[in-house]
C-alpha cells in the first residue's frame, strides 16, 4: 500500500503541463492545440445529473425504476457514482484513453471523479482500480484505470493499492452478453488480497458503468476477502443502455 501526498499530484500535473508544452496534443472536440480534451469541451460535455438511482447513480427510467439495480440478482456495493454521460465526445475520449495511450486524460478524468467524490460523504480507507488480466496488460502495456485511480487517490489524499484487487484471467468482451452470461463470464475472475482489504471501506475506480456487472463482481470479490464496504466511482455511465 502506498501513502499518497498532494505534492506528488502537483509534480505530476506540472510534468504533464511541461510535456504538453513541447508536444501539444489536439482537442478531440474542437481541434485546438494544448490538450486531448480542452477545458471548454470538457465543461460542455454532458454530466450524469437529475434523477438518479440512490444506489448506483444511474439515471432513472420514466417509471422511476433503476435499469441497473433491478437487473442484478444481488448487489454487493453500497454506492456508485459517475461523472459524465457516456456519449459523443466523452465516449471517444475514453476510447482514446483506453486504446491510444492518451494518458494525459487521466488528470482531467481524476479531477472529474474527485468533484463527484466531494459531493458524497463516503468513509473511504483505500482506493483500488478495476484490474485487467496479466495477458491484457502485456498486450496493451498499461491499465488506463490505474492512471485515473492513482491520480484521484493522490488528489483526495487517500491510500491507494494497485494489487488489492486482481483479475485472474482474461474474459470475453461483455457487450454482446446478457446479464446471466455476463455473470458467468466474470465468475471467479476477480480476487482481492485479504491482507490489504480486510475490514476496510474500499473505493473502486472504473472507466464506464454499463450494466454494473463488473463493478458488482469486484465488490463481491472484495467482500469475500473481508472488505467492510465497497463504493465505486466511474468516469462515465451509459444513460439508457444496460
Ligand atoms: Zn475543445
Ligand atoms: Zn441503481
Amino acid at each position: 500500500m502506498e501513502t499518497t501526498d498532494g505534492r506528488i499530484y502537483q509534480a505530476i500535473a506540472f510534468g504533464w503541463r511541461l510535456l504538453t508544452w513541447f508536444f501539444p496534443p489536439r482537442c478531440l472536440g474542437c481541434g485546438i492545440h494544448g490538450a486531448n480534451l480542452c477545458a471548454d469541451c470538457a465543461a460542455a460535455a454532458e454530466r450524469i445529473s437529475g434523477f438518479v438511482c440512490r444506489r448506483c447513480g444511474k439515471p432513472l427510467g420514466a417509471d422511476n425504476v433503476c435499469p441497473l439495480c433491478s437487473r442484478l440478482e444481488k448487489i454487493y456495493f453500497e454506492r456508485v457514482r459517475s461523472a459524465f454521460a457516456y456519449e459523443d465526445l466523452i465516449r471517444e475520449a475514453i476510447h482514446q484513453f483506453k486504446f491510444k495511450r492518451k494518458l494525459e486524460l487521466s488528470l482531467l478524468f481524476a479531477n472529474e471523479i474527485f468533484s463527484v467524490y466531494l459531493t458524497q460523504k463516503w468513509p473511504i480507507d483505500l482506493v483500488v482500480p478495476t484490474p485487467i488480466s496479466r495477458e491484457r496488460r502485456n498486450e496493451r502495456g498499461y491499465n488506463q484505470t490505474e492512471w485515473v485511480a492513482r491520480t484521484f487517490a493522490i488528489r483526495a489524499e487517500l491510500p491507494y493499492s494497485a494489487t488489492g484487487l486482481q483479475k485472474l484471467r482474461e474474459t470475453e468482451s461483455q457487450s454482446s452478453l446478457n446479464e446471466a452470461e455476463r455473470r458467468r463470464n466474470l465468475d471467479g475472475a476477480f480476487e482481492a488480497e485479504r491482507i490489504t482489504v480486510q475490514g476496510k471501506s474500499i473505493l473502486v475506480v472504473d472507466d464506464v458503468l454499463t450494466t454494473g456487472t463488473t463493478m458488482n463482481e469486484c465488490a463481491r470479490a472484495l467482500k469475500k476477502a473481508g472488505a467492510g464496504s465497497v463504493y465505486g466511482l466511474t468516469i462515465a455511465a451509459t444513460k439508457n443502455r444496460v
